[in-house]
């Protein structure tokens, strides 16, 4: 099998695909969705923030990629009517799905579990873990209608090396790699349809700096240059891979 770290994009390796990136504004999302969007996918950008979309949106078109779509919907507000009606749009517009990658996540609260907020785990993990498998149920039919559908996670370092104090964070993804490998078992028989996870390392972002404030950001990894294992997974060069989990550095 390929490995996702030293793989070699073709320039056209996602021509034709209809992806959509969740927490596409900014950080790890926004390097992956320029990154696709240049391999010829038609990205579209979810978020909360329609400015920062539109920024992201306003550098594809400027690179005269294939013209993205903004799909602005924030995980900690909506309902599960807006999901439905998001799918119920991406399924009018675009008729299918070609890849989900879950990409959005906050950090939420780092505290002891006597001390940690309450009304701030449940929407960590309502963001991380509950979003996702919303976002995956209504647009399960739209990726049935793919000849080559993906569906990726966003796992950390956190599942695999569990620590103190690292609150609904944490646990939201354990819940998000649990989620993974359990859709992956219930569409086995649908092998088509591949579902996946990638851990992406320490990267230089936004989420990063909330979390170790005080780290030295020349140490860590652009966004930028981790993109490729992420092309990988979202384009047809992982077919037949399914219910494993990727390093991006
Ligand atoms: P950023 O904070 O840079 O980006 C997070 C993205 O998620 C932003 O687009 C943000 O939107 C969006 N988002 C957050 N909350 C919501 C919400 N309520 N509704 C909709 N969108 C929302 O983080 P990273 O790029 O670092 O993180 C990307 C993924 O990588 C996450 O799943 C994270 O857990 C994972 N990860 C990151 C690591 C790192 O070192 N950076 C290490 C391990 C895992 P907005 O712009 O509006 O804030």
């Amino acid at each position: 099998m390929i490995d996702p770290r030293t793989y070699q994009p073709a320039a056209d390796a996602l021509s034709g695909r209809v992806v959509l990136i969740t927490g596409a504004s900014d950080g790890i999302g926004k390097a992956v969705a320029l990154a696709a969007a240049a391999h010829g996918a038609t990205v579209l950008l979810h978020g909360r923030n329609v400015r920062k979309l539109e920024a992201v949106y306003d550098t594809i078109v400027a690179a005269k990629h294939p013209r993205p779509s903004i799909v602005p919907l924030d995980f900690e507000k909506a309902g599960p009517d807006e999901y439905e009606k998001l799918a119920t749009a991406l399924e009018q517009e675009f008729g299918r799905l070609d890849t989900l990658l879950h990409n959005a996540a906050m950090l939420g609260e780092r505290a002891p579990i006597e001390h940690h907020d309450v009304p701030k785990w449940m929407r960590t993990m309502h963001v991380n873990v509950t979003a996702p498998f919303i976002l995956t149920r209504y647009c399960l039919p739209l990726l049935k209608r793919s000849a080559d559908p993906s569906i990726v996670f966003t796992s950390s370092a956190v599942v695999t090396q569990p620590r103190a104090y690292w609150g609904a964070y944490l646990v939201s993804k354990w819940a998000s790699q649990g989620l993974m490998h359990m859709l992956a078992d219930e569409l086995e028989n649908q092998p088509r349809i591949r579902v996946n996870s990638i851990a992406p390392g320490k990267v230089r972002t936004a989420l990063r700096l909330a979390a170790y404030p005080a780290e030295d950001q020349a140490t860590l990894r652009t966004p930028e240059s981790i993109v490729t294992p992420y092309l990988f997974l979202l384009g047809p060069d992982s077919r037949g891979v399914t219910g494993e989990t990727f390093s991006a550095q």
